[in-house]
């Protein structure tokens, strides 16, 4: 077995120089404000073990990271009915962009564009009582934290100049693929994205993706295995957006990232791996973080290829 805790250190000082590169997301006006220097990473093995470096105990916003888990929880409610509103191929283009949307008729490419994500989100708004509820009890039960939690100053700042994703739920809504109101839908989406999670969260929390479906620490199951690889396969195919080709021939695993810089891989059947630095690349993934993940497949030798 790899030395995962030597691994993880020698990527911290490798990456160091990295943390000067790159734009913290200031659109979202609370992010702006997280230091850049900041770097954490762990891992989570199939066994339970865990390994971390740097600032892998903080909380941060997980941001699109939340779509995995929605997704989740939009097949534990319809299962394959969600793919006769959403999309399961890469888009090519920006993250939050509306271009396609038009063309294809309000029916977005895949769940992890924020497209698709919004009717992701009207789906888990049809499931009562409380949704939110229900996705903070899943969160927390996959990553075994019962005092994680989202952040309300966060969500508020989005929602004051979330124009863009309004302009997307407004768009998509006229087409008849919204269910809810557009503010409702709007509400949980910043919602679910304002849930604050750190490294050790995060590898805890998507371990479940490597386990077949089966939460390592309560031994239920989140989702059926045949859904788990599916989950596996479009986070591969679309998790790090029109980065996602580069993603699969760098760092070689299903990987999902969000602007508050966290990136998640899995490598199903051996361990989850979390990472975060909070400046972006262009396409709006962390640029240290996407280069820590390509050392650390790298240098384990693990790859799903
Ligand atoms: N809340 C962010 C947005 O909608 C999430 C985007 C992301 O993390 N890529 O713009």
């Amino acid at each position: 077995m790899p030395d995962y805790q030597a691994i993880l250190d020698e990527i911290r000082e490798e990456t160091r120089p990295l943390l000067c590169q790159g734009h913290v997301a200031d659109y979202i006006p609370r992010l702006a404000g997280v230091p850049r220097e900041k770097f954490g990473m762990a891992v989570v093995t199939l066994d339970g073990r865990l390994y971390q470096t740097g600032d892998a105990d903080e909380a941060f916003s997980i941001q699109s990271i939340s779509k995995v888990y929605t997704l989740t929880q939009a097949l534990q409610s319809i299962g394959d009915r969600l793919w006769q509103r959403v999309g399961r191929e890469p888009s090519g283009n920006a993250f939050n962009s509306l271009v396609q949307l038009e063309l294809e008729n309000g029916l977005p490419r895949n769940p992890f564009i924020n497209a698709g994500a919004l009717v992701v989100a009207d789906v888990v708004l049809g499931s009562p009582p409380d949704p939110r509820a229900q996705l903070l009890a899943t969160v927390r039960r996959c990553s075994d934290n019962a005092a994680l939690r989202d952040d309300p100053e966060v969500a508020s700042s989005e929602q004051a100049n979330g124009f863009r994703n309004a302009a997307l739920a407004n768009f998509i809504r006229s087409f008849g693929n919204l269910d809810h109101s557009v503010h409702d839908v709007l509400g949980f989406y910043f919602y679910q994205c304002s849930l604050a999670m750190s490294c050790v969260d995060l590898a805890r929390g998507f371990l479940f993706l490597a386990n077949q479906g089966r939460c390592p620490w309560s031994g239920g199951n989140i989702l059926l295995p045949d859904q788990t690889r599916r989950i596996n396969a479009l986070m591969l195919t679309c998790g790090t957006y029109d980065a996602a080709g580069d993603f699969a021939y760098h760092v070689g695993i299903p990987c999902k990232s969000g602007v508050g810089g966290g990136i998640v891989g899995v490598i199903p059947k051996q361990l989850a791996v979390a990472v975060w630095s909070p400046a972006l690349d262009a396409k709006g993934n962390s640029l240290a973080g996407s280069a820590a993940l390509e050392l650390f497949t790298s240098k384990t030798g693990l790859s799903i290829f």
